[in-house]
C-alpha cells in the first residue's frame, strides 16, 4: 500500500542539471518520494540507468528513435516502465492523475507546453523553467490561479525571494509592506574580461560559471547576464513587482541568493552554498525543511561579500530585457526566442559572443509587439521572433 505522505513526481528534463540535482535530493528521502515519471530529450543511455534506480512507470524522450532505444533496454533489463515519445507524451506524464508534483526543469521553449499542462491540470508545480514564466507570464500565471496549482520557485534568487517573503504573502507588494526586490547575480564569467577580448571569448569559456554548474544554455544566458535579465521578468510575474521595484545587485561569491526590502528599512537575506539542491529541496518538501545533502555554509570561508551595481554597458542583454519587460505584451516572448536562437549559434560556434545581444537588440525592433491573450499569441510572437534571428543570423555571417 502506498505511503499516505508519499508525493507522487513527475520530472519533465530528469536527465540535466536541475533533473540529476532533483533526482539526487530525492534518492535521499525514498519514504518521502515515489518518481511516476521521467523525461529527457535524447540522452537515452542516463534515462536508462535513472529507470534503473528510480523504476518509474512512465519514461518520455522528446526524440522517438532515443525513444525506440530506451524501450528495447527497459525490456531487456524486465522493467516496468511504460516508454512513450513526442511532445504529446511529455504533456501527457505531466497531467497523470496520479501525479502530484510536476518538476519543470526542460531548458527553453520546449518546456512551455508540458508545464502549462500541469498548471492547467492543478499540479504542484516546483517551477526551474523559466522561459516559461518570461514568455507567457500571465497566461501560466491564469492558469495556475484558476487551478489552485502551488507554484514555488526553483531558481535560486526566486526561491530565495519565497523564503524572505512573509508567510501569506498575496502577490501585493505594497500591501505586505515590500518596498523592492534585491536580485542577485554573480556577475558571470565575464565580470571583469577586458572589453576588446569579449568579442573573441569561446563557448567552453562561457560555460565555465565561476560558481554554479549548469546547463550549457543557462551558462552562456549568466556570460551574457541575459539569465538575470530573464529573472527580472520572472521575478515580476511571481511577486508581481514592476521594471522598477526590481534591482539587480551583482554580488560575485553567490552567497546571498537574493534580498527582500521591507518600507520599514528590514532587508532580509536569503544565504546558502551556491548548490541548487538547497532550492529544490526547500520546494520538495515545502512547508517542511529536508536534508539535500548540501555542505553548511562556513561564513569564515567567505569571509567577505562584496556588491556592486550591474554594468549595461558590458552587459547590453540586462538591458534588452528590462525594456522588453516596460513594453509588455509579446516583447518578452520575442526576446526569450531571439535569444534562444542566437545562443545556440554561439554555442555552434557560427557566431561570435557579442553578436548576441545585437541580434536580440535587431529582432526586437523588426517584430511587432502584440498583446497576449492567449497561448496562441505567445506562440505566434515566439515563431515570428525565430524567423527575424535567423535572418539577422544570415545577416551577421554575410
Ligand atoms: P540542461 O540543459 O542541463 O537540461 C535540460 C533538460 O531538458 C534535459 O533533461 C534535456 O534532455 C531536456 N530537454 C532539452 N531540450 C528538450 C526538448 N526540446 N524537449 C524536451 N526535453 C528537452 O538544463 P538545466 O541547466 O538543468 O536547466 C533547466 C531549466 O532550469 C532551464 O530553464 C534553466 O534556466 C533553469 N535553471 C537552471 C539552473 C541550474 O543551476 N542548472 C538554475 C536555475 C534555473
Ligand atoms: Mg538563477
Amino acid at each position: 500500500m502506498q505511503h499516505p505522505a508519499m508525493q507522487r513526481i513527475t520530472i519533465l528534463g530528469s536527465t540535466g542539471s536541475i533533473g540529476t540535482s532533483t533526482l539526487d535530493v530525492v534518492a535521499r528521502h525514498p519514504d518521502k518520494f515515489r518518481i511516476v515519471a521521467l523525461t529527457a530529450n535524447s540522452q537515452a543511455d542516463l534515462l536508462f540507468n535513472q529507470c534503473l534506480e528510480f523504476k518509474p512507470g512512465y519514461a518520455v524522450m522528446l526524440d522517438g528513435a532515443a525513444a525506440a532505444v530506451l524501450r528495447e533496454r527497459v525490456s531487456v533489463a524486465g522493467l516496468n516502465t511504460l516508454v512513450l515519445s513526442g511532445i504529446d507524451a511529455l504533456e501527457q506524464v505531466a497531467v497523470l492523475p496520479e501525479v502530484d508534483t510536476v518538476m519543470a526543469a526542460i531548458v527553453g521553449a520546449a518546456g512551455l507546453r508540458p508545464t502549462l499542462a500541469a498548471a492547467q491540470a492543478g499540479k504542484k508545480i516546483l517551477l526551474a523553467n523559466k522561459e516559461t514564466l518570461v514568455m507567457a507570464g500571465n497566461v501560466f500565471m491564469d492558469a495556475v490561479r484558476a487551478s489552485g496549482s502551488v507554484l514555488l520557485p526553483i531558481d535560486s534568487e526566486h526561491n530565495a525571494i519565497f523564503q524572505v517573503l512573509p508567510r501569506g504573502y498575496d502577490g501585493n507588494p505594497s500591501k505586505n509592506g515590500v518596498r523592492r526586490i534585491l536580485l542577485t547575480a554573480s556577475g558571470g564569467p565575464f565580470r571583469n574580461t577586458p572589453m576588446h577580448e569579449l568579442q573573441n571569448v569561446t563557448p567552453e569559456q562561457a560555460c565555465a560559471h565561476p560558481n554554479w554548474v549548469m546547463g550549457r544554455k543557462i551558462s552562456v544566458d549568466s556570460a551574457s547576464m541575459m539569465n538575470k535579465g530573464l529573472e527580472v521578468i520572472e521575478a515580476h510575474w511571481l511577486f508581481n513587482a514592476g521594471a522598477d521595484d526590481i534591482q539587480v545587485v551583482v554580488h560575485p561569491q553567490s552567497v546571498i541568493h537574493s534580498l527582500v526590502e521591507y518600507v520599514d528599512g528590514s532587508v532580509l537575506a536569503q544565504l546558502g552554498n551556491p548548490d541548487m539542491r538547497t532550492p529544490i529541496a526547500y520546494a520538495l518538501a515545502y512547508p517542511e525543511r529536508i536534508a539535500a545533502g548540501v555542505a553548511p555554509l562556513d561564513l569564515f570561508k567567505v569571509a567577505t561579500m562584496d556588491f556592486t551595481a550591474p554594468d549595461f554597458e558590458r552587459f547590453p542583454c540586462l538591458a534588452l530585457a528590462y525594456q522588453a519587460l516596460r513594453a509588455a505584451g509579446t516583447a518578452p516572448a520575442i526576446l526569450n526566442a531571439a535569444n534562444e536562437v542566437a545562443v545556440a549559434a554561439f554555442l555552434d560556434k557560427k557566431m561570435p559572443f557579442l553578436s548576441i545581444p545585437r541580434i536580440i537588440s535587431a529582432v526586437l525592433d523588426a517584430v511587432p509587439v502584440n498583446a497576449v491573450n492567449s497561448l496562441g499569441d505567445v506562440l505566434d510572437a515566439d515563431a515570428a521572433a525565430r524567423r527575424a534571428a535567423q535572418q539577422q543570423l544570415g545577416n551577421t555571417n554575410r
